[in-house]
């Protein structure tokens, strides 16, 4: 069942309460407070331009932080209503309370159009406990509940899902639509092939991923630490490569089940290794693996090598669909950064449709520049993950379904 989207909505004079994903990155530099990163302000634009060209009064809540159920400045929203207001060049009030009278006195003053921002809702223990009362505290201060956090979506919070129990209309924000419609339906009948290229640390992380795309995939991509696990599988030598002891015979098992669904299951050829974890490291070729030779004793492999590269570019080039989670090497340091590189690059340059989910490979685009030349790039990462193994998000199954 499809859900109501922002889209769907008249209003016109409606306060519309706008759960959004504010949880930016911050720095302090003597007592004042800079977002060094205002990435998630700007992707919930488009929602708030909306509902303001609309004629909606637009009531912002967020979270930001763990404050841990107590009002702690440190953790204030108000120099995100500041930024908010640069961006949007426009006046945003701020409330200090985000329920109860603060607000509503504040909302009785709004015009249509007016943003307003509410304090930290994790300011309240209820919050995160998803507290019944709390959530009709909020539902109270609006009309309508539009939820845009998608990057919360996987938790069923106050703000995220049980207000939406309590207001007569509970519709999906622009991001969480654009979210929905490449983590699902993109995915519900890809246009093969379809590769999948899963990195980063843990097999253990992925493994809800990996089981749920066995079924949808043609071919997969593996790289990153995760790699090393199936290598121990499958008696490649490991070094000192990260491997997850006790998911080896899981790994053993997804090889199985590859194999069975004739699904297309591969590992890196060759491998970058090192003795050293720095930013001035001088890696070395493993050379091609076998159960003969893999990566060398003392030595941790950190990065895919080239003839993986140019194994995986190649099967980038023939794909159609592409779904990318997970960095092929430990890219936050230059020296292993070449196979992540690569591979953005090769997923840059296809004519597939490219998505990008999870947040260390959606940084790792990012930082390469490529973000703007793949299809989409998600917002969250533990909610894109669990939207990929076919998991309901609870704050988007509390919205009001579309009749
Ligand atoms: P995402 O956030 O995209 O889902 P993960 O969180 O699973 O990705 O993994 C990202 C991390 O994996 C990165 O910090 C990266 O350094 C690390 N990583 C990738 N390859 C290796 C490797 N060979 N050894 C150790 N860590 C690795
Ligand atoms: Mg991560």
């Amino acid at each position: 069942m499809s859900k109501l989207s922002v889209r769907d909505l008249s209003l016109a004079g409606k306060r519309v309460l706008l759960r959004v994903d504010f949880n930016v990155p911050t720095e302090e530099n003597d007592g004042h407070t800079r977002i060094t990163d205002d990435t998630r302000i700007k992707e919930s634009l488009p929602t708030i331009n909306h509902l303001r060209a609309a004629g909606a009064k637009v009531i912002v809540m967020a979270h930001f932080g763990r404050p841990k159920g107590t009002a702690n400045l440190k953790y204030t929203l108000r120099p995100v209503s500041e930024h908010l207001s640069k961006l949007l060049n426009a006046p945003v009030g701020f409330s200090t309370e985000c329920v109860g009278e603060i607000p509503a006195g504040l909302i009785a003053g709004m015009h249509d159009g007016d943003v307003l921002l509410l304090e930290n809702v994790r300011f309240h223990g209820e919050e995160e406990a998803n507290d019944e009362g709390f959530a009709k505290e909020l539902a109270a201060l609006g009309e309508i509940y539009v939820n845009d956090a998608f990057g919360a979506a996987h938790r069923a919070h106050a703000s995220t899902a049980g207000v939406a129990h309590h207001v007569p209309t509970a519709a999906m924000g622009l991001l969480m639509e654009k979210e929905l419609r490449y983590l699902q339906g993109e995915l519900k009948a890809p246009a093969r092939p379809f590769v999948v290229i899963l990195g980063g640390s843990k097999v253990s992380d992925k493994i809800g991923v990996i089981k749920a795309l066995m079924e949808k995939a043609d071919t997969f991509l593996i790289g990153g630490a995760m790699a090393y696990t199936f290598f121990r599988a499958l008696g490649i030598p490991t070094g000192k490569s990260r491997v997850e002891a006790d998911k080896v015979d899981l790994a053993k098992e997804i090889l199985e089940l590859a194999k069975a669904k004739g699904v297309r299951f591969l590992l890196p050829l060759d491998n970058l290794e090192t003795q050293e974890i720095s930013a001035t490291a001088q890696p070395r070729s493993t050379g091609l693996v076998s159960p003969e030779k893999g990566v060398s004793e003392g030595w941790e492999a950190v990065d895919i090598g080239p003839e993986t590269i140019s194994l995986y570019r190649q099967e980038i080039a023939g794909a159609k669909t592409v779904l990318w989670n997970g960095p092929v090497g430990i890219f936050e340091l230059a020296p292993f950064a070449s196979g992540t590189r690569s591979i953005a690059e090769a997923v840059a340059a296809s004519s597939a449709v490219t998505i990008i989910g999870g947040g260390d490979s959606v940084t790792a685009v990012k930082q390469f520049g490529l973000g703007e030349k793949v299809s989409f790039c998600s917002t969250g990462g533990g909610a894109s993950l669990e939207l990929i193994e076919g998991k309901v998000l609870p704050g988007v199954a509390a919205l009001t379904d579309k009749v």
